[in-house]
C-alpha cells in the first residue's frame, strides 16, 4: 500500500479515530529513536517522531518509512521543533517544511509546525503540506499559562487540523485556566491542551476531560528519557489514571501536599474507583500554596481531597465544617466538596489506626504505648481513648507528650519506665524505621507486647516488626494503617465500601517496586 497515498486520506477520521496518548519518540541517532519506537509501538500505536533531535533528519526519513511500513497500525506525527521555538532543529525554514513534507511522504499521517514558523512561511506551503498531511499547528510557552484566548486567535487565521497549545504551569491554578479554555473552544475546534512543569502533570489527565483530542505521555517514568517536563508515563496514564475512560462526567479527586510526587495515594485510590466502577480518577497536587490549592478544589472542581504534609492542620480555616475527630485532632486528612461548594473536613487516620487494631484484639481496657506525640500520635491516642483503651504516650520531646496527655486525658511514661509497665500494644507513630534503614524507635528488649503497630510503611516490613516478628508478637505493618485510611477516604466520598484487599495489594506492589529501585542502607 501506498503509505503517503493512504495519508492523504487520513486527516477527515484522524479526530474520531486517534488514541488519547501520543508518545514522543526522541533519539540521538534514527536506531536508538526506532529501537524506541519498536519497543513501545505495539502498546502504543500512537508515535510523535522528533526529527529534530536527529542531525540528519532528512536522511532519518527513509527509515522511518520503512518503519511504519512493517508497522501499519501506528499513527505517526512528523515534528521537526526549530531552537527558537523550544526544539533542536538549527536550519532554515525551507529545510524545516522540507523534513516534514518528506516525513509526511515517509508515512507520517500528522506533521506538527510551530505558529511561529507557520507565520513565517508563506500560506501557499503550508496550505500545500496541509493537503497532504494532517496540520497540527502548535504554540509552546515555556514560561507561563497566559493569553490562551488570544493565541488561538491568531492561530486559527492559519488553516489546521488540529490546533495544539502547550504551556508552562507555574501553580495548580494554571491548570484550571487550560481546563477552562479547552472547555469553551473544544466544541467548535480540534484542540490539544496541556500544561508543562511538575505543577501541570494534572493537566494531562484533566485535558482529556475538558475537550483535549488528545495528550502526551512520557516513554517511561525516568526522567531522561522524557520530552518535555512534567510528562506522567503512558503506561501511568492508561494503567492509573484510565485516561481512555475519562469523560466529561468524570468526577475528580486528589491529593494534594508538598511535596507530593513520592505518595501512593494515586496507586491505591486509583485502584479503588476502578475496582468499585467509580467514574473518577485521582490525582496528585503539587500545591505550594493552600490558596493556590483551594482555588483549584473549587474551580476544577474537586469531588473530594486527601490532604498531606504540610496542609493537614492550615487547611481548617477554609472548611466549612468539620467532624468530630477533625476538631480534636486539630488535622484534617479529607476533604469533601459539597453540591453548593461547601467544603467539609474529615479526619479517617483514626479509621485507620482503630481497623487493624480492632482485627487483632478488644481495644477497650487495652493497655497501649504510643510513641511520638505528633499529628498520627494523636489521631492514635483520641481515637484509643474514646474506644476506652488505657494509653501511655512516650514522646523524645517530653513536655509535648505530657501536652497531649493531659489533652486526652491520657498518660506520659518515662524511657526508663519502659520495662516496668506490660502493654497490649506498642504503636510507634514516630519517623523513625522510615526510608529502609535498620532504625528502631526502642531497643530490642524494649519490645514487649502482644501486637506491634508500626506506623512507617515504607519499608514494609521495618526493623521494628521484624524484632516483634522473631519474638512472637503480632504485627501490624503501616500499610494497613494506610489503606485503611484511604478507604475510609473512598467511603465518605462515593458511599461504596472500600475494595481494601485490591488497595493493600496495589500498595504493596508498588512498594516492593520502589525497594527494588533504591540500595538499601544500612
Ligand atoms: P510529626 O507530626 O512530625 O511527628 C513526629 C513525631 O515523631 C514527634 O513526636 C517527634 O518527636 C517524633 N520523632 C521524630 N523524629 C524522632 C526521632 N529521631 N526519635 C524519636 N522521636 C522522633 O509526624 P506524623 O505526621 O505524626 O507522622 C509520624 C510517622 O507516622 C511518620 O513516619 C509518618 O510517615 C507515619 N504516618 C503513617 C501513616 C500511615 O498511613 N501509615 C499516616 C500518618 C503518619 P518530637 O516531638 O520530639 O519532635
Amino acid at each position: 500500500m501506498d503509505l503517503a497515498l493512504s495519508s492523504t486520506l487520513a486527516p477527515r477520521f484522524l479526530p474520531q479515530r486517534l488514541p488519547k496518548v501520543c508518545l514522543a519518540v526522541g533519539g540521538d541517532t534514527i536506531e536508538d529513536m526506532l529501537a524506541t519506537a519498536e519497543s513501545l509501538a505495539r502498546e502504543n500505536p500512537f508515535l510523535e517522531f522528533r526529527l529534530d533531535y536527529l542531525k540528519q533528519p532528512l536522511a532519518a526519513v527513509p527509515k522511518i518509512h520503512r518503519f511504519l511500513e512493517t508497522h501499519q497500525y501506528v499513527t505517526a506525527i512528523g515534528t521537526c521543533r526549530r531552537a527558537d521555538n523550544g526544539g533542536k532543529f538549527k536550519g532554515s525554514l525551507a529545510a524545516q517544511l522540507e523534513v516534514l513534507t518528506k516525513a509526511n511522504a515517509g508515512g507520517c499521517q500528522l506533521v506538527d509546525v510551530e505558529l511561529q514558523s507557520a507565520l513565517k512561511a508563506k500560506p501557499e506551503a503550508i496550505a500545500k503540506l496541509r493537503s497532504r498531511a494532517g496540520l497540527i499547528l502548535s504554540f509552546h510557552d515555556f514560561h507561563a499559562t497566559r493569553k490562551l484566548d488570544d493565541t488561538l486567535e491568531k492561530m486559527l487565521k492559519i488553516p489546521a487540523d488540529f490546533y495544539k497549545i502547550v504551556s508552562t504551569a507555574t501553580t495548580l491554578s494554571d491548570n484550571v485556566a487550560m481546563m477552562k479554555f479547552l472547555q469553551t473552544h473544544s466544541g467548535q475546534h480540534s484542540l490539544i491542551g496541556l500544561c508543562m512543569g511538575e505543577q501541570g502533570i494534572i493537566s494531562r489527565v484533566l485535558g482529556a476531560r475538558a475537550g483535549s483530542a488528545f495528550t502526551f505521555g512520557a516513554v517511561d517514568a525516568d526522567a531522561d528519557l522524557k520530552t518535555a517536563p512534567g510528562q506522567i508515563s503512558a503506561r501511568d496514564l492508561r494503567g492509573i489514571y484510565r485516561i481512555d475512560q475519562i469523560d466529561a462526567a468524570t468526577r475528580i479527586y486528589g491529593v494534594a501536599g508538598d511535596p507530593i510526587g513520592h505518595s501512593l495515594s494515586p496507586v491505591i485510590m486509583n485502584t479503588a474507583l476502578r475496582r468499585e466502577n467509580v467514574n473518577g480518577v485521582y490525582l496528585p497536587l503539587h500545591a505550594k500554596t493552600l490558596k493556590d490549592l483551594i482555588h483549584c478544589v473549587r474551580e476544577i472542581p474537586l469531588h473530594g481531597l486527601s490532604v498531606t504534609m504540610p496542609y493537614k492542620q492550615a487547611i481548617l480555616p477554609y472548611l466549612d465544617n468539620t467532624d468530630a475527630h477533625t476538631t480534636k485532632i486539630g488535622a484534617c486528612n479529607t476533604v469533601v466538596r459539597g453540591a453548593e461548594g461547601k467544603l467539609y473536613g474529615f479526619n479517617t487516620d483514626i479509621a485507620g489506626i482503630l481497623r487493624p487494631l480492632e482485627q487483632r484484639l478488644s481495644i477497650e481496657n487495652a493497655k497501649v504505648l504510643v510513641l511520638g506525640a505528633g499529628g498520627a500520635a494523636r489521631a492514635a491516642v483520641f481515637g484509643l481513648k474514646e474506644r476506652g483503651a488505657e494509653v501511655w504516650i512516650l514522646n523524645r520531646t517530653a513536655a509535648k507528650g505530657q501536652k497531649l496527655a493531659r489533652q486526652a486525658k491520657a498518660r506520659t511514661l518515662k524511657r526508663a519506665e519502659l520495662k516496668k509497665v506490660g502493654f497490649d500494644v506498642i504503636i510507634n507513630a514516630t519517623p523513625v524505621g522510615m526510608g529502609n534503614t535498620r532504625e528502631c524507635p526502642l531497643k530490642d528488649d524494649e519490645i514487649q507486647a502482644r501486637v506491634v503497630f508500626d506506623m512507617v510503611y515504607d519499608p514494609v516490613e521495618t526493623h521494628l516488626l521484624q524484632v516483634a516478628r522473631s519474638k512472637g508478637i503480632g504485627v501490624i505493618p503501616g500499610v494497613e494503617m494506610f489503606v485503611q485510611q484511604a478507604a475510609r477516604q473512598f467511603e465518605i466520598w462515593t458511599g461504596k465500601p472500600a475494595p481494601v484487599g485490591d488497595m493493600l495489594r496495589a500498595v504493596t506492589v508498588a512498594l516492593q517496586e520502589r525497594a527494588a529501585q533504591k540500595p538499601p542502607k544500612n
